[in-house]
């Protein structure tokens, strides 16, 4: 006989999907309604109207796409590329890798400004890119790179983009509730997120927001958009504003009342005290790891608090340690990738899961786990460091 799924309760603090807040839970667990009642259009017009308050836009196509942050990286460039274009794609991670591979399968070139994993985007090269290309039609670039807890400076190369006569393209699917995402502000032309990381909302959903210049390349395309679901022109026959809203796909109806509770908990906490929280416990989480004798692997100028690169000590064993915090303590951190595998470990505190007792849970956790594995650490401490730091 078969059985109902029941998964055991974990504390999520890696790279997303981060913990669901109860709020956001049960509001997934109301009655499903209609994709096309009216009380469910009046929804998608809330959640439009939430999302540029937690884009800080007033584009007025802003809507959630359907699909994970794939699948908003793949609305940005289908709509606004055309083969034969030419894209600068900054890598300093893995999410640049994948945007170079949407720019290909849309037939155009990828311009590739590379820069060591654990660094920000350079300025100087984006801009010597731009001198050596000025054909360059959109310049698409990770405003937070999950990969390796980086922050880019999207002000400054959305306006490079802008000066060149380019469009802007941002992946800012960990940075949206986390840190400042000012679309407006920047003059960003795409921007696509996630709802499973700083929003604590379920995987799955991917806000995207074009601005009136992006729009205005759309809707003069030579050539159909290749991707028929992900085509913006038909979704807004169904998101829409003053539209006569007609059936495109059938929206996930209870998804959409998950992200509508996160984005109202956004908006009531209000995105600068979600900032700040954010920070408070990304300060008190290093406080306990340096005094571990842990490394920061990021600089402090441009790291992300809601995703925390750090370095393995001496005699860790990197698997046996995250499985025992998973086995032990439930307790999910994330593992470091490409060059940083088996090195460094990604701690999240995104969202809901930014929270003291997190913050408390991982430093002991780790210090039993570590001390247990003999690794070299200074033990005992971590706890009452971030302690110290919240005082
Ligand atoms: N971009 C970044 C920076 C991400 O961190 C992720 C997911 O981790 C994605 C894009 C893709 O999002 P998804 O996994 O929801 O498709």
């Amino acid at each position: 006989m078969s059985s109902s799924f029941h998964p055991t309760p974990r504390t999520l603090m890696g790279p997303g999907p981060s913990d669901v807040s109860p709020r956001v839970l049960e509001a997934l667990g109301r009655p499903t309604i209609g994709h096309l009642d009216p009380e469910f259009i009046g929804l998608m017009d809330e959640i439009k109207s939430l999302l540029q308050y937690a884009l800080q836009t007033k584009n007025a196509l802003t809507l959630p796409v359907s699909a994970p942050g794939s699948a908003g990286m793949e609305a940005c460039f289908v709509n606004l590329l055309e083969p034969g274009d030419s894209v600068i794609v900054c890598q300093n991670g893995v999410f640049g890798g994948r945007m170079k591979e949407n720019v290909e399968r849309c037939g155009a070139t990828a311009i590739m400004v590379e820069d060591d994993w654990g660094k920000p985007v350079s300025i100087d090269k984006v801009t010597a890119a731009f001198t050596a290309h000025p054909e360059v039609k959109v310049l698409a670039f990770v405003h937070a790179e999950t990969s390796t807890g980086v922050a880019s400076d999207a002000k400054a190369l959305c306006e490079l983009a802008a000066a060149n006569g380019a469009l802007s393209l941002v992946d800012a699917v960990t940075s949206v509730g986390g840190i400042n995402v000012d679309l407006d502000g920047w003059g960003a032309d795409a921007v696509y997120s996630g709802t499973q990381k700083c929003l604590s909302c379920v995987p799955g959903i991917s806000p995207v927001s074009f601005s009136d210049r992006a729009v205005e390349v759309i809707n003069n395309r030579q050539h159909k958009v290749q991707s028929w679901f992900l085509d913006m022109q038909l979704v807004m026959g169904y998101w829409g504003a003053n539209t006569k809203r007609a059936y495109h796909h059938t929206a996930p109806v209870n998804a959409m009342y998950a992200l509508h509770e996160s984005l109202v908990m956004l908006k009531n906490e209000g995105l600068e005290n979600a900032w700040a929280r954010h920070r408070q416990h990304h300060q008190a989480l290093v406080a306990g790891l340096e005094a571990m004798g842990l490394t920061m692997l990021v600089e402090k100028p441009y790291r992300l608090p809601q995703l925390n690169l750090v370095g393995l000590p001496e005699g860790a064993d990197d698997g046996a340690v995250r499985s025992a915090l998973l086995a032990q303590y439930n307790l999910e951190i994330g593992a470091g990738l490409g060059a940083l595998a088996g090195k460094a470990w990604r701690i999240g505190l995104m969202g809901y899961a930014a929270n003291q007792n997190n913050v408390l849970l991982c430093l002991s956790a780790l210090d039993n786990v570590l001390s247990a594995q003999g690794a070299t650490i200074n033990r005992g401490v971590a706890v009452d460091a971030a302690l110290a730091s919240y005082a």
